[in-house]
């Protein structure tokens, strides 16, 4: 490019198309002009300080370093032109460049850089990748890619889940639904007071086959909500009475356990006939044969510890809040661990979740505790949630989640099994175990 004086000093300088724009890094270098407009294609390259002509808004370095220019401070009479031409008020820059650019002899790149008011028109454009959306938080991304109601192999058991709480008093009905259309096939329903127990065995009876009673007294009786307190032998005495009347229906003595959260349990004796409630609880479950559905809070090892020492075999550990070394305790004892949609958002059952066999997790919902979104109601129909997390966490595929954790539920429960079998006769699944010779167990086993 060559600059030629055609108007009176200070007047603007105006540019013939004489080399073509060279000397820039091969990612910098404007898009080459046509053949014809080459003619001196071995121009030597602009000095590199140039660059430090870049920033401006409108864009004084748009034009290549013109061949035999002196740049300013070793002005010559071309320096001294680009000098006044530079000295311009940017709008009259703008008009100058849109005149220059009307004259159409200017080569096609710079014609563009020219009228383009803003920007480094030489300098390529930095590639801005395509706006990649956020990714959504674990619990909607799991929700939204595999539809709840999208029913595959066998269905899915919650085995812990407060179906009597006050929260589903409008619209129980709705929930269960929700939950048939998740592939729920069994709700495994736990109690923490005698106040609850007929209300329990009530719902089990209307949807029988489908909810499934557990009987038992919790290590915190929140009888009011506002005053929650350490279990005591009292409470038993109320319960254990309600619990013979119904044993023959009982899936499982629970919810019991141990909560050693100071603000329930701050003394030693508060834990001591916690420990007191639930020997006796678990003597119970070991007369009646059924397994136990346990809480343990801040009393991880304890719990473990005191349902091994008492002999307990047939156990699961709901939303176990220990240590994963703490948690292989339980399954070299052959006690199973339910894991809840909370895993989402909880690192704790996430490495829990990494540490267990999958023979040894199950799944449930604490509905309405323990859902993926804090403070929002949780319903068994989110049981999925937890499968397909626990399916990432793993590394598996989902499928093998619901199928395993449903064969471990029905080898916990071993009345599952004969209180579903009605369903589970119509399954595949069924057909071909019962066919099967392993003679490990009948039906799903
Ligand atoms: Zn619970």
């Amino acid at each position: 490019m060559r600059w030629v004086r055609t108007g009176k000093e200070g007047s603007v300088p105006t540019v013939r198309p004489a080399a073509r724009a060279r000397g820039r890094p091969p990612a910098a270098r404007p898009r080459a002009p046509a053949r014809s407009d080459r003619t001196s294609p071995s121009l030597p390259s602009p000095p590199s300080s140039r660059c430090s002509a870049l920033g401006s808004p409108l864009g004084e370095s748009l034009l290549p370093w013109p061949e035999g220019l002196r740049r300013p401070g070793h002005r010559g009479p071309a320096g001294r032109r680009r000098a006044l031409f530079q000295r311009q008020p940017p709008s009259s820059r703008f008009k100058l460049r849109r005149e220059i650019a009307e004259t159409g002899k200017m080569l096609p790149s710079l014609e563009r850089s020219c009228t383009r008011p803003t920007g480094n028109p030489i300098r390529r454009r930095r590639k801005v990748p395509p706006r990649v959306p956020r990714p959504q938080s674990s619990a909607a991304r799991l929700s939204v890619e595999k539809p709840a109601g999208v029913a595959m192999g066998l269905g899915l058991v919650d085995c812990h889940c407060h179906l009597s709480a006050t929260d589903f008093d409008n619209d129980l009905d709705d929930v269960l639904e929700k939950a048939r259309k998740a592939n729920v096939m069994a709700l495994v329903a736990v109690a923490e007071h005698a106040g609850e127990f007929e209300r329990i065995m009530q719902l089990s009876e209307r949807y029988n086959g489908f909810i499934l009673p557990c009987l038992g007294v919790h290590p915190v009786q929140e009888l009011s909500p506002e005053k929650p307190r350490s279990v005591t032998l009292k409470d038993l005495d109320v319960a254990l009475p309600i619990i013979e009347k119904y044993k023959d229906r009982l899936l499982a003595i629970g919810e019991v356990g141990l909560d050693f959260t100071p603000r329930y349990a701050g003394t030693d004796e508060e834990k001591e006939e916690q420990r007191q409630v639930l020997i006796r609880q678990v003597q119970l479950a070991k007369r009646l044969n059924v397994p136990l559905n346990v809480h343990s809070r801040s009393a991880g090892r304890p719990t473990i510890s005191l349902l091994r020492e008492q002999g307990a075999e047939q156990v699961l550990l709901h939303a176990f809040d220990g240590r994963p070394s703490v948690a292989m305790e339980g399954v070299r004892a052959g006690y199973y661990f339910s894991i809840p949609p909370s895993i989402v958002r909880s690192g704790q059952k996430q490495k829990l979740v990494k540490q267990l066999p999958l023979s040894s997790i199950c799944l449930e919902t604490d509905s309405p505790a323990l859902g993926p979104e804090k403070l929002t109601r949780n319903e068994p129909c989110n049981i999925s949630i937890a499968a397909e997390f626990i399916a990432q966490v793993k590394g598996i595929s989902v499928e093998e989640v619901r199928e395993v954790t449903t064969r471990n539920a029905f080898r916990l429960f071993p009345k599952l099994q004969s209180l579903l079998q009605k369903e589970l006769q119509s399954h595949p699944l069924q057909a071909k175990s019962a066919q099967g010779s392993t003679g490990e167990s009948k039906g799903l086993l």
